[in-house]
């Protein structure tokens, strides 16, 4: 008996370029896709190393975990950085990215989170791309947790690192990711002399020895089981359209909001604007004097499938987040959650707690 994954043919390198190309439809883009080996972290880190240098500075944006890591990196290659942080129940504006550029006019390089998992934010690409356009700098994205979700579209935006996974709304496999290059990124790193090379985290080595060589020869075995989990998951999203896939994650944002408003008991959505909310995933301030690791923790005992989860770190004892992203982006997971939110927080808050109006209120917002 042949072994469905285990006793597969080599995935050939043809095969491997339509994979590519595929994910290059699915972001509009022209630009060079190239599918890394690894989680999501590997291109995030592999793009930053190869751009970022001694005469880079660096505006980096922090709406979220990620952002603290990307400005790590990016002090570690020796980059002038400044950080632009913004408080994490909101986003940030091309306005305030227009003032640090006003103030540091040597800006030569952005990095930015577009959505955010781990506080439920996201950041408005397309106005900040036009001003990042006009300050001549290199755009880098993390674009992880927002495709699928929302429109990412390196090109019509000006991005010129594009970073996805296809572990969040792609409903896809976590160990292979893909990166958009632009034509002067590659210029750009190929100045570098301390970009990555004959290195796992090199993309110029998928460059000249993948890409201009016309495709035909892969650096090393791929990651087989991943590749074609990443194939058949935006084989799922072409079949379902990426637009309803989007409806999908936009509806479950908009419902757990109206949900946990409607369910009282003093739970708030904690990106307090709806339009700065993420459609990937949605967190919410528990009560005043309500733990909210505690709430998670009793709402998962008693349904431990829901896609629910404690912020993390300092974030633990306030904020709650619902992952309603991939195949969690249903109207039966998102009433699911809000019943078992309200069942937990009733220990805390009684009759304050009204599930059945918070089953109409996502009944309502779903539409
Ligand atoms: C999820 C996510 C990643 C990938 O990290 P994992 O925690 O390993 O899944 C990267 N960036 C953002 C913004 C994410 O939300």
């Amino acid at each position: 008996m042949t072994h469905p994954f285990l006793d597969l043919p080599p995935l050939s390198a043809a095969r491997f370029a339509s994979i590519e190309d595929r994910v290059a439809r699915l972001l509009a883009t022209e630009q060079d896709v190239v599918i890394m080996q690894g989680e999501a972290l590997l291109p995030l880190e592999g793009a930053i190393r190869a751009a970022a240098g001694p005469g880079t500075t660096a505006l980096n944006v922090i709406t979220g975990p990620y952002g603290q890591t990307f400005g790590n990196w990016l002090r570690d290659c020796g980059a002038t950085v400044y950080d632009l942080s913004v408080p994490y129940h909101t986003a940030v504006t091309a306005a305030q990215v227009r003032e640090a550029f006003a103030e540091h006019p040597e800006i030569d390089f952005v990095s930015l989170v577009h959505a955010e998992a781990a506080t439920g934010n996201t950041n408005p690409v397309a106005e900040i791309g036009e001003a990042v356009r006009e300050q001549g700098a290199l755009f880098y994205l993390d674009a992880v947790a927002s495709v699928g979700a929302e429109p990412v579209l390196p090109d019509e935006w000006g991005v010129d690192l594009c970073v996805i996974g296809a572990q969040k709304a792609m409903g896809g496999p976590a160990g292979v990711s893909a990166v958009s290059v632009s034509e002067r990124a590659w210029t750009r790193m190929a100045a570098n002399p301390r970009a990555p090379r004959r290195s796992y985290l090199s993309l110029l080595d998928w460059k000249e020895r993948w890409i201009d060589g016309g495709r035909k020869a892969l650096l090393h075995a791929p990651a087989q089981l991943e590749m074609l989990a990443l194939e058949a998951c935006v084989e799922r999203i072409e079949a379902a359209g990426l637009d309803a896939v989007m409806a999908r994650h936009r509806a479950a944002a908009a419902a757990t909001r109206a949900g946990a408003r409607a369910l009282g008991g003093g739970l708030e959505p904690y990106v307090h604007q709806a339009a700065e909310a993420a459609p990937v995933a949605t967190t919410l301030r528990a009560p005043s004097g309500v733990s909210a690791s505690g709430l998670v923790a009793r709402a998962l005992a008693a349904n431990p499938a829901l896609p629910l989860a404690a912020g993390g770190g300092p974030l633990a004892e306030e904020m709650i987040r619902v992952n309603h992203y991939g195949p969690d982006a249903t109207r039966e997971v998102v009433e699911a959650t809000m019943a078992a939110l309200g069942t937990a927080l009733a220990a805390d808050r009684g009759s304050e707690v009204d599930v059945t109006g918070a089953q109409s209120a996502v009944a309502a917002a779903w539409q």
